[in-house]
């Protein structure tokens, strides 16, 4: 399970800085469109080799007039409490600031670990003054830069302290499926379709994570769950539609599951907020599934399923391997068909490639293609292994390995998805010294 954490803090403290800063360049994979949409204000980072997954609240906490009680600030407290952790920024040069102080009332409430991070201490004086801002209240407090990031390494040190160590963990032989999407996408109505009443359910267990049921469904004759993070269908819908909030709980489903299914509204088409969605899920090496619903209010005739498919191809290369069924929750149509894929796709991102068939195909394809030669070097692949993980990892030994490059990266990748079909499923190629 991956941490999320929130930066949190009124306008101009540099909130959006520091969130730059963590994300480094992981935000360019979470975001190719260079669009400013406020969606993109999350981001996968590790330090140490802890991963943790970081949003920055900009735009969501107000934090400035009286709204502390307001019922705005109640979903913002019920969304921050989906967080881990959150990261509280101040600007050093603005210490009894009352706005800071209503924020910091509302984060006790949320009762989860608070690290200030006294902003712009860019020179050494202001580190001093960072001291009076223990007046908030919280003892775990930093001076940093955001934009020189000094300080910057403590407080990620004290971060990830208690964070586990990397990799997903989720052992289990049954498939668990999120269903992720916009609001309105159909996602409810899918899980209802699919499951139907209580009588599908075989069993409730303690989730994998702190406030979640992990409920083991039978259907079709398949077992599987679907993960419900803490309360997805006790909360209202009210708080269903708040930004942040449906935001965090996506990721959340993201993080605890193996196969992604991606739901996407026919008649609105797969905007930038999905294709956040996507690349998080893809960063996460989890199996993607797109199902395009709703199919029944479409017009065949001017939108047929080639033309959707081939849109929604454009946005998601180059991983562009990946199912798209065309269904509908209202009447049904190859709603069988999407878990029959579904679980095919977690039996795929499971699958286990000996290491003598490995070398036996793919030796000879590199032999005759190689990786270009580097200043007259020749690069030698001398054999190829399966890493044990729960997604498909292949470390290719070489002799000189930092001279292979992106498009050789490709080519490989391609043959391996042609040679072994790993539709729907990242898989990760590194190349190693021998
Ligand atoms: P946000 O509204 O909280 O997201 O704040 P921004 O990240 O947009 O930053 C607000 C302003 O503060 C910008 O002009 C930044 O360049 C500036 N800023 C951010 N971090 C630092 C810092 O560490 N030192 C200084 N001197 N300025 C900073
Ligand atoms: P969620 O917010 O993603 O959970 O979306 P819901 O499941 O609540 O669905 C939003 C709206 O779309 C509801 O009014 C549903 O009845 C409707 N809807 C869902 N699936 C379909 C479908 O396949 N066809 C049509 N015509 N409407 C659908």
């Amino acid at each position: 399970m991956n941490t999320i954490v929130a930066i949190v803090g009124r306008p101009n403290v540099g909130k959006s800085t520091l969130f730059n800063r963590l994300a480094k360049s992981n935000s360019a994979i979470v975001d190719p469109t260079s669009g400013v949409t406020r969606d993109r204000h999350y981001s996968s980072s590790d330090w140490n080799g802890k991963n943790f997954t970081i949003i920055d609240t900009g735009g969501y906490v107000s934090g400035g007039d009286d709204k502390y009680e307001s019922e705005i600030d109640k979903q913002v407290i019920l969304a921050l409490d989906e967080c881990d952790k959150i990261i509280f920024v101040v600007d050093v040069n603005e210490s009894n600031n009352s706005s800071d102080k209503l924020i910091a009332k509302l984060l006790r409430k949320t009762n989860k670990p608070v690290i200030v991070a006294v902003n712009k201490a860019d020179k050494n004086k202001l580190i001093n003054d960072s001291l009076e801002f223990y007046n908030l209240g919280f003892d775990k407090l930093f001076a940093i830069s955001a934009i020189n990031g000094s300080g910057t390494g403590d407080l990620l040190d004290k971060l990830v302290e208690d964070i586990n160590d990397s990799s997903d963990s989720i052992s289990d032989d049954l498939p668990s499926f999120s269903v992720v999407g916009r609001p309105n996408a159909g996602k409810s109505s899918y899980i209802n379709t699919l499951i139907g009443e209580e009588r599908n359910i075989v069993k409730n267990e303690p989730g994998t994570t702190r406030d979640s049921i992990d409920t083991v469904y039978n259907k079709f004759d398949f077992n599987f769950k679907i993960i419900d993070t803490a309360g997805i269908r006790k909360k209202s819908k009210i708080d269903s539609d708040l930004e942040f909030y449906s935001v965090v709980r996506s990721i959340r489903s993201i993080e605890n599951c193996d196969v992604c299914l991606l739901i996407i509204d026919a008649t609105r088409g797969f905007d930038s907020q999905i294709k956040n969605i996507f690349w998080l899920a893809h960063r996460r090496n989890k199996g993607i599934i797109i199902l395009v619903n709703k199919w029944d209010l479409v017009d065949k005739e001017t939108n047929s399923s080639k033309i959707i498919t081939e849109k929604i191809k454009k946005e998601i290369e180059p991983f562009v391997d990946v199912h798209i069924v065309f269904i509908s929750c209202l009447t049904k149509q190859r709603i069988f068909k999407s878990l029959e894929l579904s679980i095919d796709t977690y039996k795929t991102r499971s699958k286990k490639i000996k290491t003598s068939k490995l070398n036996n195909d793919l030796l000879p394809i590199i032999e005759s293609t190689p990786p270009p030669s580097v200043k007259g070097k020749r690069i030698k692949i001398k054999y190829i292994n399966q890493i044990s993980g729960n997604y498909p990892q292949f470390v290719f030994f070489a002799n000189l390995p930092q001279y292979i490059k992106d498009p050789y990266k490709r080519f490989i990748e391609n043959k391996m998805r042609s040679l072994y079909g790993f539709t729907s499923v990242p898989i990760k190629i590194y190349f190693r010294k021998k």
